[in-house]
């Protein structure tokens, strides 16, 4: 595959058959905010779910919670977002692009004669570098004034750091223990781009797993190999998968180590996952801020601290696009093309595709009796229109792991076929088994 097109290809794809829109697109669209189509949600939604079944459910030692957007705004400064989440940026006054200071296609020196704009190709229209703040801002009540500023959160985490002990006195956990969240976050991005890499609105699943300092390192190593492992169980590809420790002069402000889990996207590695050991930076920020003790006690041996904080951040829109890429496939099959999904059958969007054979000798009715049967439990596509390869082509496309055929075995014996979108192989199972044999397949 040429890797310079498989990304128009993708998003083709992506749009062609429902995964992924463009923000309002009838009037133009909206730059770098994008739309779930009816695929696209049920992806995004199974990615999100097994995330947190395997954060909250699967583990007694950490709660969930769904903090609002909007925050105190003494919030961001306490995180340090008010003065240091921005980007040094230059605007052309020629053509009225901005772009950061450090794009690699900016030519000469920005703010002087030979500094030169990358679109236009004027030269000494580019101003000096301006800080920028990447947080959105907006007021709140009646009034539009300086008081009545609050920003949409950019990250989700501090929503857990201000709840922490309001968790931690309402359940019945004791440190070490964790809060996961998942939630919109929003980040004006200067260059966003590569389709749904970096978008201003976005998702983010954050676990925050609070530990008592000096076993903060252990308890990084522990998740760092943990949140590996959950996108190998995914399905992701191993060898397309790799860490990225961060050396000291990339470290943020906060962490005392982070390591990122990358990807190797077409347009290169790039990270979609992030796994911090915060210290106690943020707690005792809020605590300074706030003026409240955030110390926790413990109960036995009576000791007072800061708890220390591992983080795993991870986008489920960056997630749900590494799934995409990596599950799609041009191959050939008997001899023509086929473009196909290879997703994890537990995060495809449709489990089953149910086909009558023919339109006639009561098959269709056999077959949405079917349907009807399997849809208690998942989502399924029912197509009766044009010949059997191309309806299993249309959901090798969409990713549906299985293809059930009624045919006029179907009528003697009450079998079907069923047909596995990645070896082809087709099996005979009773249709009265068909619940069960899909249901065990698409565990996982
Ligand atoms: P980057 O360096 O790509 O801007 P970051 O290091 O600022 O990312 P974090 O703040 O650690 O990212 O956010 C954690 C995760 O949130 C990222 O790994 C990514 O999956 C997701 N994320 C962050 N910014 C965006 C964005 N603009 N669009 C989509 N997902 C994002």
């Amino acid at each position: 595959m040429a890797t310079a097109n498989v990304m128009d290809k993708i998003v083709s794809l992506a749009k062609r058959r429902g995964f992924v829109f463009q923000s309002s697109e009838i009037y133009g669209g909206l730059g770098s905010v994008w739309d779930y189509g009816p695929l696209g949600v049920e992806l995004k939604r199974n990615l999100k779910e097994r995330w947190w079944r395997s954060m909250v459910y699967e583990r007694d030692d950490i709660e969930g919670i769904d903090a609002a957007i909007l925050m105190h705004p003494k919030v961001w400064e306490a995180s340090g977002h008010v003065s240091g989440f921005t980007d040094p940026l230059v605007d052309c006054k020629q053509c009225k692009n901005r772009f950061r200071a450090d794009d690699p296609r900016l030519k000469g020196t920005p703010g002087e004669p030979d500094g030169q704009c990358p679109v236009c190709g004027t030269k000494g229209n580019l101003t000096a570098p301006r800080m920028f703040n990447l947080m959105f801002k907006t007021f709140m009540g009646p009034v539009e004034e300086v008081a009545a500023v609050v920003y949409l959160r950019p990250e989700t985490a501090q929503g857990i750091y201000v709840n922490y002990l309001n968790v931690l006195q309402s359940s019945r956990q004791r440190v070490p223990f964790g809060i996961a969240q998942i939630g919109k976050a929003f980040r004006n991005e200067i260059t966003p781009g590569n389709f749904t890499f970096r978008t201003r609105e976005f998702e983010q699943m954050e676990m925050q797993f609070f530990v008592k300092p000096g076993e903060d390192e252990r308890w990084f190593e522990e998740w760092r190999a943990a949140r590996m492992q959950w996108h190998v169980d995914v399905g992701i590809t191993p060898s397309k998968l790799r860490f990225h420790p961060h050396a000291p002069d990339e470290l943020a402000h906060y962490a005392k180590a982070a390591f990122d889990i990358e990807y190797e996207f077409p347009f290169g590695w790039h990270e979609f996952e992030g796994i911090h050991n915060r210290t106690d930076f943020d707690l005792g920020r809020h605590q300074e801020h706030s003026g409240k003790k955030l110390e926790y006690l413990d109960p036995v041996t009576k000791e007072r601290f800061l708890p220390y904080i591992v983080e795993t951040s991870l986008g489920a829109d960056r997630l749900a696009l590494v799934a995409l890429v990596d599950a799609y496939r041009e191959e050939e099959v008997e001899g023509e093309p086929r473009v196909v999904l290879r997703f994890h059958p537990a995060i495809a969007p449709i489990k089953v595709g149910v086909f009558p054979l023919v339109k006639k000798d009561g098959m269709p009715e056999v077959a949405m009796r079917i349907a009807a049967d399997l849809r208690r439990e998942m989502p399924v596509f029912y197509d009766d229109g044009g010949s059997i390869g191309r309806r299993y082509r249309r959901q090798d496309e969409a990713g549906t792991p299985f293809g059930v055929t009624v045919d006029g075995q179907t009528l003697e014996d009450q079998t079907v076929t069923v047909r596995d979108r990645d070896t082809l192989q087709q099996t005979r199972v009773a249709a009265d088994q068909l619940r069960a044999f899909v249901r065990t397949r698409i565990a996982g």
